[in-house]
């Protein structure tokens, strides 16, 4: 297989993506009800001809995750004899949900992983180091090797290995790209500054982080963005990935949201109800892969908050983009009549000076409302100015409860020391702990 970027539609025009993007979303319904038990029953009442606007699709139902586990050998598509490789994801019950995948599925994600690399300017002359795990079928680093491979680069899959053993590595292939997620790279460079050795003189110069958000709602680098970027001394470019969607959204060298590949993807954004949200509005990401033979999905809720941009990028590409992982949509918090995502709160916190620790805890009082506060080590002095930038950012008025580091530290628990975020509202008695 040859890796053939003119083959992408998103340097095409808005009216020619919509066009082929109907088309190719009729195809797929129809390949669903011949193909995929679940939706032959579930679709019963659609014909593939009946979607005459990209709006008839958008009424079709949701898949959700649960839906998935419960079903799984009926959303099977293809022919025991077709799967070649079998990965996993988190179903809902915390059992691992088994995904398979043929041939066809396998070459889909190298070319969907290829133009994303293409788009943040790698090419056959880079050597790339992937340091994510490769253990328990992960799904992503198979999808980033493949992707890497057909773009013809050098590409080393050293894993999650200790951080001596990384730095052996760079030492000897001289990586111009990696791909990590972004506190193992700032774990990674502060130990090599520690041994007297400075990260940006290495002959990294091109990152691209998965698995934590690198910016802010602004599409500005975050605390962690920033850092990664000063110590490296490297661009660095955020992917999100995910195995439903069989497909990632990458930064190019923009750096104003992650592409979409629309011959691979319809991506929506919607509301808890539903609702198809506009351009900039939070909302649960909804995806549905397009030309997957295993395991097809329609119209699949992943649970990731984000929100979209599909306005053309300075880059040329006309495919639609989406922004940082916000968070997951059960994390929203409901606070006098308004909402928001933890992320959006603790994004703002990160970019305050005055700020030396915090905690966000959410309790549920079983109103409408949640209950918050936030454990701030700072000083009073520091309180409105703080409180402003919240309101600014976030459009939320928590109440701000001055304390000091120790005191936020114990709240963590000894062996937690970058939770960020104590959610209470979880029925088992336990806070789900969030970094
Ligand atoms: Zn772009």
């Amino acid at each position: 297989m040859n890796f053939r970027p003119e083959l992408s539609w998103e340097f095409l025009s808005l009216d020619q993506i919509e066009a082929r993007t109907l088309r190719a979303l009729r195809n797929h319904v129809k390949y669903l009800k011949e193909s995929s038990a679940y939706y032959k029953n579930a679709l019963w009442d659609v014909s593939a001809d009946d979607i005459k606007s990209i709006g008839d699709f958008e009424r079709l139902k949701f898949t959700t995750t649960q839906t998935v586990a419960d079903n799984l050998p009926k959303f099977i598509a293809a022919d025991r004899t077709q799967i070649v490789e079998t990965v996993t994801t988190n179903g809902s019950s915390g059992n691992p949900l088994i995904f398979p995948l043929t041939a066809n599925d396998l070459d889909r994600l190298a070319f969907n992983e290829a133009l994303s690399f293409h788009g943040a300017g790698i090419c056959n002359e880079d050597a790339a180091q992937i340091m994510i795990s490769f253990d328990r079928h992960c799904f992503a680093s198979m999808a980033y090797y493949r992707g890497l491979a057909l773009l013809g680069c050098n590409t080393m899959r050293t894993g999650v290995l200790a951080l001596d053993e990384q730095r052996f590595y760079i030492d000897q292939l001289k990586p111009s790209v990696v791909v990590a997620v972004p506190s193992f790279l700032k774990k990674l460079a502060l130990d090599l500054q520690k041994k007297q050795i400075d990260p940006a003189i290495s002959s990294i110069r091109k990152i691209i982080c998965t698995g934590e958000s690198l910016r802010d709602c602004e599409m500005e680098l975050n605390a962690i963005g920033k850092s990664i970027q000063e110590l490296w001394g490297a661009e660095v470019y955020s992917s999100y990935s995910s195995t439903e969607a069989s497909v990632s959204y990458c930064e190019c060298e923009a750096c104003q949201g992650g592409h979409a590949h629309p011959e691979l993807v319809y991506t929506e954004i919607v509301d808890e109800r539903g609702n198809v949200l506009p351009d900039g509005k939070a909302g649960e990401l909804v995806v549905t892969p397009l030309g997957v033979e295993g395991l097809p999905l329609l119209r699949y809720r992943t649970g990731d908050i984000t929100f979209k941009i599909t306005s053309p990028c300075s880059c040329g590409r006309n495919s639609l983009r989406i922004g940082p992982i916000l968070g997951r949509a059960c994390q929203l918090i409901k606070y006098r009549g308004g909402t928001v995502y933890p992320l959006i709160i603790t994004n703002a916190l990160d970019a305050i000076e005055e700020i030396n620790d915090y905690i966000l805890v959410i309790e549920s009082d079983n109103s409408s409302s949640d209950q918050v506060a936030i454990h701030i080590a700072t000083t009073p002095a520091s309180v409105e100015k703080i409180a402003n930038h919240l309101r600014e950012v976030a459009g939320v008025n928590f109440p701000i409860l001055v304390s000091n580091v120790p005191t936020i530290q114990s709240m963590r628990g000894s062996s937690r020391e970058k939770t960020r975020i104590l959610d209470w509202r979880k029925k088992s008695g336990t806070a789900e702990v969030l970094q």
